[in-house]
């Protein structure tokens, strides 16, 4: 049998760690030098408001780098680097801060690298079986060869969010809303185990610098791990990315499916590692932030002692978009907690995503968002329904919606939404491990 060659090496070193996992896999070999490379990053969120945790959240700018200095050693003139980050739909202004504050533009300027926000280019509308389309970036698809550094993290959906899921960077928004449907069968794991069917040849390079337990945000817990894992075959990257962070492939639901659509085994049979064993690499990341055993509320706000409130657990439906409000409207909560002095609230549930019903014994329902709201509008089990409609809500329509149930968010809160990811810059205050400069040029400007 022809086993996928996985190599797993310890980062050390600038440049030489890059360039022994390439080479341990045979990243490289074959590609022709005029072949047109396109480099795809995990840049999934941005903001310009403050310096917030890049940490396991973002490819390290050191990674990007010495895969561009490998390239142009070895001869290849054309690359591009192309990223879609989950922006407001004309937002220029993010995406082009985060690439010069990356570094990027250093790598234009020396190597000739071009820098593409996929949202200003153009997509295809791609058939990924099974009655699956959607737009994917052109210029990803038109190239001869693929590099696909995601960030090896774990993810409150997916798992892990490795290879595979990065490539969801790849298509337009209205393809990114798709991917969360409330099919019972056509979920978002469905979705993403077929993205890679239209690619050109790649090589997916784990960038486990830093990892991510309970991703893929900067609220996760983050660890310096200091590994790259390499493969010229996605899948088999990613089954290997999975164990590293405690995880069987079978635990994975878009690692089952991919397996399935491409008739391969999920255990490691058809894979040879090279390099590091993955028993002296791997360490358990959780996926998830842990919520009370009825499911109505994260464990930290129970324990907070919050009463008559029931904000259950987003699931695989509610996209990127309402998933970074939501991240936002629970942490006003709690404050919002800390100031009622114990008294509990009136039953109040919170619905997001398409699938949620109501719960019995509650007063009033928060419909958060345009697709819980169709879904609910006419929901004979709803008392009092509060909808917020918009796609993705409003933030000043959240306080409202809030307040009319009689939960008092702050607003300044929304207002300064994106100076939130700042505030956790303080968690790693001190810590050597992690340094800035990871996401910077190393290169004269
Ligand atoms: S309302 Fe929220 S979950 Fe629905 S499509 Fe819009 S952003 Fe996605």
């Amino acid at each position: 049998m022809n086993r996928k060659i996985v190599a797993i090496v310890r980062y050390e070193k600038p440049l030489e760690s890059v360039r022994r996992v390439i080479d341990f896999c045979a990243g490289l070999d074959g590609i022709q030098s005029k072949a047109r490379i396109f480099i795809k990053p995990n840049i999934p969120f941005w903001t310009t408001a403050s310096v917030f945790p890049k940490w396991g959240v973002i490819t390290t700018s050191r990674v990007v780098e010495d895969t561009v200095r490998i390239l142009k050693e070895r001869g290849f003139d054309n690359i591009t680097i192309g990223e879609g980050m989950v922006i407001e739909p004309n937002d220029r202004e993010t995406p082009a801060h985060a690439f010069e504050s990356l570094g990027y533009h250093v790598l234009k300027r020396r190597f000739g690298v071009r820098i593409l926000n996929i949202h200003e280019r153009t997509f295809r509308k791609v058939n990924l079986g099974s009655g699956v389309a959607v737009n994917f970036n052109t210029d990803i698809l038109d190239s001869d060869f693929v590099i696909n550094i995601p960030v090896l993290k774990t993810h409150a959906q997916t798992v892990v969010s490795l290879g595979i899921k990065n490539l969801k960077g790849m298509i337009d928004m209205k393809s990114r809303k798709k991917c969360h449907s409330a099919h019972p069968e056509k979920d978002l794991n469905y979705m993403i185990a077929r993205l890679p069917n239209n690619l050109p040849p790649s090589l997916t390079l784990l960038d486990g610098i830093y990892t991510n337990e309970r991703g893929p945000g900067y609220e996760g817990n983050i660890r310096r791990t200091d590994i790259l894992v390499a493969s010229r075959d996605l899948l088999s990257a990613d089954k290997v990315g999975a164990k590293i962070l405690g995880y069987e492939p079978s635990e994975v639901p878009h690692l089952v499916y991919a397996a399935r659509v491409q008739d391969r085994p999920l255990n490691f049979s058809d894979l040879e590692i090279v390099g590091e064993r993955i028993k002296d690499v791997a360490s358990f990341h959780e996926y998830n932030f842990p919520y009370n055993e009825d499911g109505t509320l994260p464990r930290s706000m129970e324990k907070m002692g919050i009463k008559g409130l029931s904000y259950r657990q987003y699931d695989l439906t509610l996209c990127t978009y309402c998933v970074v409000i939501n991240s936002v409207i629970l942490r006003a909560i709690a404050r919002a907690w800390k100031k009622r002095q114990g008294r509990p609230w009136d039953g109040v549930e919170v619905l997001t995503g398409k699938k949620m019903r109501p719960m019995p014994g509650n007063k009033k329902t928060i419909l958060l968002g345009k697709c819980i709201y169709q879904a609910n509008r006419d929901n004979p089990d709803i008392k009092e329904m509060i909808a917020i409609k918009g796609c993705p809500p409003e933030p000043r329509a959240v306080v409202r919606a809030f307040n009319q149930a009689g939960i008092n968010l702050d607003p300044a809160i929304f207002e300064r939404m994106d100076e939130v990811p700042g505030l956790f810059m303080k968690k790693y205050k001190g810590k050597a491990e992690f340094e800035e400069s990871f996401f910077k040029s190393s290169l004269p400007n």
